[in-house]
């Protein structure tokens, strides 16, 4: 059954012990009646159940496995109510939690709470890039402290990037879903408009040179700033929201984690932008929503290539 609760305390009723935690994941992943099972090898829909109420076999393959194999939490020997929990801080912490807080807070070791946390932000990663941006789309650039060694800086009063910041490029539909990535060079943002966005919907920029000859597949308006056209609350061609969604990262970065390095720049940027977007949802769904999402592996080997 998936459980519902909206505070810290609830959510510890509704999870006494691991397999109470176990079913919740089981009941998420497969649905109630285990009508989306499937095997995590083979892909075989015709799974056994034990009566252990946690191990299951492939009919097909013959393989045995738990309901984490093929998840974020496979090879993990943290117990799921420790997951849990940390799922729990890193989704209702409005900018999120440094894994030196995990780590006390949840009694693993700082390099155990760092490992979690990144795989947490793959789960939270965008995986909807199918999904074309449509309507009204603000797109914009920024610059957060990496170690990159561009010098592609942008020529803009007051938004000049230093060379060594990390380009950050991001598109955000109006009442809709925000997306990011840390870009390699300034020359992507034209690309990355328009493998984002749907051709012919209205994109609003800044005038960033990067974006000319944007008309020919979109509807492309730019925001003059140093005209103070920024100021102008009543235009409807504007990146305001952006500029806010940016201001809402930046503070999670500088505040929590202080420094990010570009290696890992796109990990915190998806469980931000996962955060931010799901900012109106309550805190028991949105933790329901990220444990929705734990299919896919991520290996330390992988994380600290
Ligand atoms: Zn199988």
């Amino acid at each position: 059954m998936i459980k519902k609760f909206d505070s810290l305390f609830e959510m510890m009723e509704a999870f006494p012990d691991e397999q109470t935690c176990v079913d919740h994941l089981r009941s998420i992943r497969w649905g109630e009646g285990n009508e989306h099972a499937h095997c995590p090898h083979c892909g075989s829909t015709r799974v056994m159940h034990f009566s252990d109420k946690k191990t299951h076999k492939c009919h097909d393959c013959r393989k045995k496995f738990s309901i984490k194999v093929g998840t974020i939490f496979e090879d993990s020997k943290i117990p799921l109510r420790k997951w849990f929990m940390a799922i729990w801080l890193i989704t209702s912490h409005k900018k999120g939690i440094a894994s030196t807080t995990l780590a006390k807070d949840i009694k693993v070791t700082q390099k155990t709470a760092w490992f979690m946390l990144h795989r947490l932000r793959h789960a939270a990663r965008t995986q909807s890039f199918n999904r074309p941006l449509e309507g009204t789309v603000e797109v914009d650039e920024t610059f957060m402290g990496g170690k990159d060694k561009n010098k592609h800086a942008k020529d803009r009063k007051g938004k000049r990037g230093p060379s060594g910041k990390a380009i950050v490029w991001g598109a955000l539909e109006r009442d809709g879903e925000l997306r990011t990535f840390h870009l390699h060079t300034l020359k992507q943002v034209k690309d990355a408009v328009r493998s984002q966005v749907k051709a012919g919907e209205l994109v609003i920029s800044d005038e960033y040179s990067g974006y000319r000859g944007l008309s020919e597949t979109h509807w492309h308006k730019t925001v003059n700033h140093s005209a103070g056209q920024y100021a102008h609350t009543g235009n409807f061609f504007h990146i305001n929201s952006i500029e806010g969604a940016w201001s809402h990262i930046k503070r999670q970065v500088y505040g929590i984690h202080h420094w990010i390095s570009d290696k890992h720049l796109a990990r915190y940027l998806a469980e931000m932008t996962w955060r931010y977007n799901e900012r109106e949802s309550g805190e028991g769904d949105r933790m329901n929503k990220l444990i929705g999402r734990v299919e896919g592996r991520l290996t330390y080997k992988e994380l600290i290539a």
